[in-house]
């Protein structure tokens, strides 16, 4: 999948409005605790400033729900970009209004505007065309690169792209480069890892990549939901019995295609939800009735490690267990690692974004694999197929 990006259009001497995702976590004095968000954006606004461009930035910060509240304000943002790049970046107050129309007119070449929290106002998320020509009334082109908030049709997401010259920007082209080459062009074998909590969340994924993989890998809580579905009893363990015949009906198809899908054979289990209840190791034959599995065993490890070293293509969604936890870590370790592996081999190695990212940054390799996706909510929307509509205005 092809986009038009940043080379496609001539920003010199232009005011330009960039969609970022500064929805970064704040300390409770608010100040920025993590700036991987920011620093994410860093490439496209460098690329606009060399082409001459006049840099103006707008974003969303958690969910104040229409209304102004501070406690969501991006004015720590701006100090932290501040910071982080020696550039002058002034915060407004607003996003729209005389605030936003008077620093604009009077902005200097060198100077980056932040604007205020899009989400201040009740449009946004109504995806409101009136609001959005509020906003793109001072500016004469439009770059999206918020990649994480892209599967969301909201004023500044979608209706921005619709009314400017709008293009997407450098942490899209690379997300959307990365993950299209794994889900529509693989190199084979391909394999597909799945886990987390809930099989009502990856239903969608099951069912896209079903015909494109080779090789399935499920662990996490949404494997003992399969195992049931195999007449396995799975004592305390997560199920969802709403997803039962959805479970035995992928097991079905899968066979009747010839793709495999590996379930855990081992599981590791504790009576209680808690990293200092006592744990053993078992089969998945053999499942105590008052325990629940909380991660994946040894022999699964080795087996499902074995698959994602031989394999050219690995996509992954989903921890193999409870990973906050230190004592049933070691499945989604295990993978992180197998992971780093397949990469050295030459496979591309992609992490879809969310928990398995959090997990990959937690274990330290997040630099050792392909691509980490900054977007959880758009990369498994992506993965479903799903058309996103912050990213359908620039599809080639
Ligand atoms: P999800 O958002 O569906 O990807 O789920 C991620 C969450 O699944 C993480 O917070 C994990 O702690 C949790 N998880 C993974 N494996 C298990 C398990 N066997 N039982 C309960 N929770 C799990």
């Amino acid at each position: 999948m092809q986009l038009k990006n940043l080379s496609k259009v001539n920003f010199s001497d232009k005011k330009v409005l960039v969609r970022v995702d500064f929805n970064v976590p704040l300390t409770s004095d608010g100040k920025v605790s993590d700036d991987t968000r920011i620093r994410a954006h860093i490439s496209t606004i460098q690329d606009l400033l060399n082409q001459g461009a006049v840099v103006s930035l707008c974003s969303h910060l958690g969910r104040p729900k229409g209304e102004k509240n501070l406690k969501y304000t991006l004015a720590p943002v701006a100090d932290a970009l501040a910071n982080l790049t020696g550039w002058k970046v002034k915060f407004i107050p607003d996003i729209i209004g005389e605030v936003v129309d008077n620093a604009v007119a009077n902005q200097a070449k060198d100077e980056i505007l932040l604007l205020e929290n899009s989400r201040f106002y009740k449009e946004e998320e109504k995806n409101d065309i009136e609001f959005a020509k509020k906003i793109a009334k001072n500016f004469d082109a439009f770059v999206m690169d918020a990649f994480s908030a892209s599967h969301r049709a909201h004023a500044t997401t979608r209706a921005l792209s619709d009314l400017l010259p709008s293009c997407s920007g450098n942490l899209i082209d690379r997300e959307i480069t990365m993950m299209s080459e794994a889900r529509d062009n693989p190199k084979k074998p391909f394999v597909l890892i799945l886990g987390g909590a809930k099989v009502s969340d990856k239903i969608a994924v099951v069912e896209n990549m079903l015909d494109k993989v080779d090789t399935m890998l499920i662990g996490g809580g949404m494997a003992f939901t399969f195992l049931k579905a195999q007449g396995k009893e799975i004592g305390k363990s997560l199920c969802e019995t709403a997803k039962l015949d959805f479970a035995k009906e992928m097991l079905e198809r899968a066979k009747a295609k010839g793709v495999k899908i590996l379930l855990p054979t081992d599981a590791v289990v504790a009576k209680e939800f808690s990293n200092d209840s006592p744990t053993s190791v078992v089969s998945v034959d053999a499942m105590p009735q008052d325990m629940m599995g909380l991660d994946v065993g040894p022999q699964t490890q080795e087996i499902f490690a074995k698959e994602i070293m031989a394999a050219k293509t690995v996509m992954w969604n989903g921890p193999m267990g409870v990973f906050e936890m230190p004592s049933f870590a070691k499945g989604t370790q295990a993978i992180a690692i197998a992971l780093t592996q397949a990469t050295k081999n030459g496979a591309l190695t992609v992490i879809g974004g969310g928990d398995s990212a959090a997990a990959i940054a937690k274990f330290g390799f997040s630099k050792d694999v392909s691509h980490v996706s900054t977007g959880g909510g758009a990369s498994l929307e992506f993965f479903e197929g799903k058309m996103l509509p912050g990213i359908e205005p620039f599809i080639l």
